[in-house]
């Protein structure tokens, strides 16, 4: 077998493609981050982990699954 197999985090999960509501910088995040995720220009939390999908506080645009 020469074909890897790609691991899957979780089964849900997806990206998303989110706006900041303070800077409106746009940027894509992770659906169940692990860890927080922060505005990349402001700094402002877009993102918590809960253990399962992340309490998102940005704007959510786009979702890629
Ligand atoms: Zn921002």
């Amino acid at each position: 077998m020469k074909k890897r197999k790609i691991l899957i985090p979780e089964p849900k999960s997806s990206f998303l493609r989110v706006r900041c509501p303070d800077c409106e910088n746009e940027q894509i995040i992770f659906s169940h981050p692990s860890t927080v995720v922060r505005c990349l220009v402001c700094g402002r939390v877009l993102a918590e982990p809960t253990g399962g999908k992340g309490k998102i506080y940005a704007i959510i645009i786009t979702e890629y699954h």
